[in-house]
């Protein structure tokens, strides 16, 4: 056939997938053979659980859209700022259940103290990863492009800051979570959930100071472990405040 020319442009923060590019989001690609949206966009370096909105010649399409003549395609990312959701959207907002790779330990205790639902395991594998996601349906948090572009990914998102917190705002925001924050509901080490614990019936596993001092426990139904509002707490409430409100500023 007839070698066709595709014109993308790419909006909002999706040109932070552009490498080099980086500042100019038009890209443009000769293509001597039909090919799908979604090939053509992730050939770009642009995963498609990042993709929300796809229009060609100013319709909205799927990623199956074949291409096969000169068009113009216009490629949103996942915006939740004031943006009114249509069912045009490729993605979904408001998934609270994740399963980070292994670089993300940080990201995972602050999304867990922040109540939500992560799965992590440092040592874990591509293939394990991407199983866990399937069979749990979970969002896959990763820094791994390649791994996000894996065609069985349907949820996913690709955090852009190096910095914990930060991440842990932009996820809160991709996903729209703020109103679901719940603290202290989840276990950092093991991503079970808490249950309130009588004093009394864990009194022999508490140090002498904290026997004294504290009266309010939680235990984790998964590994035992015993957590209390100890002297780093308003610490940690602080963190969680400035969490919650920055991803309001940002939904
Ligand atoms: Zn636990």
């Amino acid at each position: 056939m007839k070698p066709f020319k595709v014109r993308l442009r790419f909006h909002g923060d999706l040109n932070v997938f552009l490498g080099s590019k980086a500042g100019d989001a038009v890209i443009e690609r000769r293509l001597a053979e039909k090919t799908s949206i979604k090939d053509v966009i992730e050939s770009c370096g642009v995963p498609h659980p990042e993709v929300d909105l796809i229009l060609v010649d100013e319709q909205p399409v799927g990623f199956d859209h074949t291409l096969a003549n000169d068009t113009k395609v216009e490629v949103f990312p996942v915006d939740n700022r004031g943006t009114k959701r249509t069912d045009k959207q490729l993605q979904m907002v408001g998934m609270a259940r994740f399963v980070a790779d292994g670089h993300l330990g940080r990201l995972t205790r602050n999304l867990r103290l922040l109540g939500f639902d992560v799965v992590y395991r440092q040592d874990a594998d591509d293939r394990q990863l991407l199983e866990v996601m399937v069979r749990e349906n979970r969002a896959l948090l990763t820094r791994d492009r390649r791994l996000l572009m894996h065609a069985i990914v349907q949820h996913g998102y690709w955090p852009r800051s190096q910095n914990a917190d930060e991440q842990t705002i932009e996820v809160v925001g991709r996903f729209d979570l703020s109103e679901l924050i719940a603290p202290f509901t989840r276990c950092l080490r093991c991503n079970a959930t808490l249950e309130e614990a009588a004093k009394d019936d864990i009194i022999g596993k508490l140090e002498p100071l904290t026997k004294i001092y504290y009266h309010q426990f939680r235990r984790c139904l998964g590994c035992k472990q015993i957590y209390w509002s100890g002297s780093h707490f308003p610490k940690l409430q602080g963190r969680i405040e400035k969490i919650r409100s920055r991803a309001r500023g940002k939904a």
